[in-house]
């Protein structure tokens, strides 16, 4: 690898961003005060090609982009951004809010499988204008050809115009009010629902995550998630710029296909700060080999993030350990919690402290109570807290059904106020309307987001149990599925992890357990051996009968693309009879419990 090249120099000061009240603000403060300094690096294969963007190169090349939009009328429109990996994304996204164009970041269509998300957007967000680059501008067409959807759209190439150095562009009128972007959610429980986020929301939630994570011009970002999601944009995009230090970026491919090219370059760069969902971390843990290890120096990690999804207890135990020999400190993992409706972050962990966990009895958790279980034993549950809300936001747990305050300690639906809460879906009233304007029912406090989460308050910590639309509620017991699905994968070698979902099926009147679970590439077990594995687990460990196990092939369970299991299309095309099935077995009525 080259040597890094993004090190400030020694009497740099720290730069205060107090007066920004826009992301415009912020990229031209950057780009007047740190003109030459690398903000962005880009490692296209993960290790040694390099692309480089300083905070002027940024600000010239957005304007350009800019001053064509304006001179397209565009100004108060939608654009969608259809990227591959890459620098050239960024003055894209900056064009657009240097322009008053709302910008619609998407993941770009490799194959026909991935088109429907994009029209769904499209046909959501309604854009005037795709921006891409040149490279991929024939192939997306061709992709998206002969969709209605698209018809009246115009295309724009951006990675070919000469950056604006007359800054001939006219900075647009706007404010904290203005809306930035559309964040589309991942997609897990639904379809995507465009995430209005305004300035406003997006600075509050920077300024709070800089708090949290004590970021400085001395910090160092080193991250490989998706820009068009909310944690890779939000948190690997805009945080490193609004806090003002760089940023080394590579594509997601890069690090899925070797877990090791994300901590080489962590060490590499002196990274302070990168993170991803938890199942990165597993996958380094099962990937990444000693002689590896050898190499790596992570003492300079301090902010290890984990989130977007449920975290393990156990996977931190198992990289702690697994990476101590690299200089990796335990106190570096930072579990937090968030959301595209909130912005990005709802509650993170003290900077520095040692992860903090709880042990419960599985039994009280399904009734929805929580008492400290005594000891760890098969029948407790280890939960991870997601740290404390963000400053100036609230968080109360609400009953899903009776809309009125829980005890403490009595788990519900997590409820969230606060300046970092979206402006609401784009285009849908109504749902707008239930998710983020619930009001308490006993206090008359309000208005809150809705998250559709579940979890509990407990010594002002945040504890996330699960989702409510994914919970399988089984004679009157509340199961979470990300535990059956754990304890799934692990129950026989040929099956692969991450790769499954548990939900219900209605049968005679009753809910009934099933399970999809992927088979490892290439993997040749007896069919009837490896269903008889999960049975028993899943009977040993939550004393509960699957009604139907189906094996699937690899790679094929409906996922979004960020990676979540999308466990009601898995319901949904288990039903319809559109799984690869390779092998399904149903419980006869006389074998039930
Ligand atoms: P959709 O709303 O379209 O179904 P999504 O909710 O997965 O998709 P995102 O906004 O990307 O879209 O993800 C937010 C969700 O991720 C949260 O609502 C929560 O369910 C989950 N999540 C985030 N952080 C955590 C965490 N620390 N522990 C458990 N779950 C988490
Ligand atoms: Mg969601």
């Amino acid at each position: 690898m080259p040597e890094s090249t993004t090190d400030l120099p020694e009497n740099c000061q720290e730069v205060s961003i107090i007066k920004c009240s826009t992301l415009v603000d912020v990229l031209r403060h950057r780009s007047s005060q740190q003109a030459n300094i690398q903000a962005f690096t880009f490692l296209q294969d993960g290790e040694t090609q390099i692309a480089t963007l300083t905070y002027q190169e940024l600000d010239r090349q957005s304007c350009a982009i800019a001053l064509q939009l304006q001179t397209l009328g565009l100004s108060g429109e939608r654009a969608l951004l259809l990227y591959p990996p890459g620098i050239d994304y960024l003055p894209a996204f900056f064009g657009c809010l240097y322009a008053k164009v709302v910008a619609v970041p998407a993941y770009p269509p490799r194959n026909q499988r991935n088109t429907p998300r994009i029209l769904a957007i499209i046909k959501d967000a309604q854009p005037k204008v795709i921006l891409t680059t040149t490279a991929i501008l024939a192939q997306l067409q061709s992709l998206l050809a002969d969709k209605f959807a698209i018809d009246n759209i115009h295309w724009f190439t951006t990675d070919n115009l000469a950056p604006d150095v007359e800054q001939a562009w006219q900075e647009p009128k706007i404010n904290i009010d203005t809306l930035a972007f559309l964040q589309y959610t991942s997609g897990s429980t639904g379809t995507p629902k465009g995430v209005m986020l305004s300035h406003g929301n997006l600075l509050h939630n920077a300024e709070v995550t800089r708090q949290y994570m004590e970021h400085t011009s001395r910090s160092k970002f080193i991250t490989w998630l998706p820009v068009y999601h909310d944690m890779g944009l939000i948190g690997g995009v805009l945080q490193p710029l609004y806090s003002g230090f760089p940023c080394i970026m590579m594509p997601p491919a890069a690090f899925l296909q070797k877990p090791y090219r994300w901590l080489q370059a962590i060490s590499h760069y002196r990274g302070t700060t990168s993170g991803a969902p938890n199942f990165a971390y597993e996958l380094c843990i099962e990937k990444i080999t000693p002689e590896q290890r050898s190499t790596l120096d992570l003492s300079s990690w301090n902010v290890a993030f984990n989130g977007a999804e449920p975290i393990r207890h156990e996977t931190l135990e198992k990289f702690a350990t697994t990476f101590a020999e690299c200089g990796f400190c335990p106190e570096a993992f930072y579990p937090c919690y968030g959301m595209a409706e909130a912005t990005l972050m709802v509650s993170g962990s003290v900077k520095s402290a040692l992860v903090r966990s709880l042990s419960l009895q599985k039994s009280d958790l399904e009734s929805n109570h929580v008492i400290d279980a005594v000891t760890n034993t098969d029948s407790s549950t280890t939960l991870v807290s997601c740290g404390r809300v963000v400053p100036q936001q609230q968080i109360v747990i609400a009953n899903p059904k009776t809309l009125t305050s829980c005890d403490p300690d009595e788990v519900g639906e997590i409820w969230v106020s606060g300046p970092s809460i979206g402006h609401g879906y784009w285009n849908c009233p109504e749902e707008t309307e239930q998710t983020f304007h619930a009001y308490l029912q006993d206090t008359k406090e309000g208005p809150f987001l809705r998250t559709g989460d579940l979890g509990f308050l407990h010594n002002g910590e945040l504890f996330i149990t699960g989702r409510a639309k994914d919970l399988i509620i089984i004679r009157g017991r509340n199961l979470y599925p990300q535990d059956i699905e754990l304890t799934a994968e692990r129950s026989h070698p040929s099956l692969r992890s991450g790769s499954n979902a548990a939900f219900a099926i209605e049968v005679d009147n009753e809910e009934r357990l099933v399970v999809v679970q992927e088979l490892e590439f290439r993997a040749k077990p007896n069919l009837e051996e490896v269903t008889r594995a999960i049975r028993q687990a899943v009977v040993q460990e939550h004393e509960i009968q699957v009604y139907a196990v189906v094996l699937i092939k690899a790679g094929t369970i409906p996922k979004t693309s960020s990676g979540k299991i999308q466990r009601r299309s898995c319901q949904a095309e288990l039903l319809a009879d559109k799984l690869q099935v390779v092998n399904q077995s149903i419980l006869d009525s006389s074998e039930d419990l």
